[in-house]
Order: C-alpha cells, then structure tokens, then sequence
C-alpha cells in the first residue's frame, strides 16, 4: 500500500468531526471514501466529539475560564478544537460536517433516554451549540457547517443523513 503524496493545503475538501465509536466505523468508511474523491478531509474521531466541544465551551463556567486561561498561553485545551484549529487555519478548510450518533456512549446511550425522539431531539440541541461556539471561536463568514445524524436501522446497519 502507497501513502503518500503533496497536496496544497488549498485543494483540502472539508473537515468530519465524529464520535470514534467503530460500530459506525463501516458507514463512515464509505462516507469519507466518497468525499475524498474532492480533496482530502481531515477527520477528527474522538469520543462523543460533539460533546467535548459542548463542554469545553458551553456548560459550565469553570471549564470555559480553564479554557480561556489556557487559550491566553496559546494552549488548547480541547482536543476537537484543537483539530479544528488545524483544519481551518493551517489547511484553509471552510465546509464542517458535524456528526452526531444514535446510541452515544458519552451520553449513556439510548437508555438515557425515554423515546428516541427525546434522544434525536437532544443530539439536534447539543450539535447546534457545538456549531455556534465554532462559529464565535473562528469568527470567519466562509464557514459552512453541514449537520449530521447517524441513524441506527435494523441488524445493526447505520445510515448518515442530514439533520432534521
Ligand atoms: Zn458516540
């Protein structure tokens, strides 16, 4: 196998940020298999990504002031900004695609919840306000940020489709 090969950073096609949960490894296989027939993408994996940047930046004060303190010494404290920061600044990458799961282990999973519409409902709350703390931390107009939601079907196949 041959890995390899230099590419401007200005042919990068987007960035996925996306839980590193391997049950949804096959789908996603596929999905950035055919984004990356229009450039490369960075792919941020981390558990229950959108969660790390909700908390780092959003729930609570503490963790924010930490952040900011850190910030100030040009230090980051999360991991998935971190990626980002590298996807948009060093690779001048404008399209997001946030990705959001069924069944998510950072939030106890789907037994956390009572219905599964409460579950889609809180995962849609949750990726917009990761989606809006990454538009104030970038503050740049040409950012697109694309929602997704990883649905589980029978036989534990996993579908990718838009937020709605
Ligand atoms: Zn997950």
């Amino acid at each position: 196998m041959f890995f390899g090969g230099t590419v401007a950073h200005e042919n990068f096609h987007a960035v996925v940020i996306r839980c590193q949960d391997g049950r949804l490894g096959t789908v996603n296989a596929a999905w950035l298999t055919e984004m990356q027939k229009s450039g490369p993408v960075d792919d941020i994996s981390v558990p229950g990504a959108i969660k790390e940047i909700v908390d780092w930046y959003g729930k609570s004060w503490w963790r924010r002031f930490l952040a900011g303190v850190l910030m100030s010494f040009g230090l980051q404290i999360s991991l998935v900004m971190r990626g980002l920061e590298v996807a948009v600044n060093l690779h001048g990458i404008t399209t997001i695609y946030l990705q959001a799961h069924r069944d998510c282990g950072a939030y106890n999973g789907s037994r956390a919840f009572s219905e599964s519409i409460t579950e889609k409902t809180f995962h849609l709350a949750q990726i917009k306000q990761a989606a809006e703390i990454i538009r104030k931390h970038f503050k740049n107009p040409k950012l697109e940020i694309h929602l997704k939601w990883v649905e589980l079907r029978e036989h534990d196949k996993w579908e990718i489709a838009d937020f709605s």
